[in-house]
């Protein structure tokens, strides 16, 4: 699982299980432009690799959805999503996160921020954003609902359903395979 493949869908090279990730929150209207951290403005309209806020009234933080992969001795597919944060959380996100000490917070409360393709609609479900030390993405824990993907995250996946999951997002892994 781990060797370099060449993808036919995107025409890249990648290796093993790669993650896959929203640039942004779905809310945020304009181009995936990053800033550095070190510019945020949590008044004002802001993007970065790790935070965003819209209009000094929104904020948004990136986080990582794991998905369990079934049969695979405990792996994980991993979504790098975002999750909203109330103002207060998000303050104390900002503060700590350079310290790489974050696993005493939260967990906090935030609506699901982008619209994952594959699924039902899933923005604003509601999930649990979970700080986490050693300058990791928190973890988003959705509410266990019936929600296909709250299902999957509680359940896991099949292998072939992530290969579908990789071709639905442009990545072809299947013929990497059959080759
Ligand atoms: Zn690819």
């Amino acid at each position: 699982m781990d060797y370099p493949w060449t993808c036919a869908g995107c025409g890249g090279t990648h290796q093993g299980l790669i993650d896959l990730a929203c640039g942004k929150p779905e809310h945020w209207p304009g181009a995936e432009d990053k800033a550095p951290n070190s510019a945020l403005d949590p008044n004002g309209n802001f993007l970065s690799e790790d935070f965003c806020v819209l209009n000094g009234q929104h904020f948004f933080v990136r986080a990582m959805l794991e998905l369990p992969i079934r049969g695979s001795d405990g792996r994980h597919f991993g979504f790098g999503v975002w999750s909203t944060l109330s103002r207060q959380n998000f303050v104390r996100y900002v503060e700590t996160f350079d310290s790489g000490a974050q696993d005493g917070l939260g967990p906090w409360y935030g609506w699901f921020s982008n619209r994952l393709k594959g699924y039902p609609d899933t923005l604003s479900l509601k999930c649990e954003v979970h700080p986490v030390s050693g300058r990791q993405r928190p973890h988003v824990l959705l509410e266990p609902t019936d929600h296909p993907l709250a299902i999957d995250q509680k359940n896991g996946i099949t292998f072939d359903r992530l290969l579908e999951l990789y071709a639905i997002n442009g990545h072809d892994m299947k013929t990497s395979l059959s080759d």
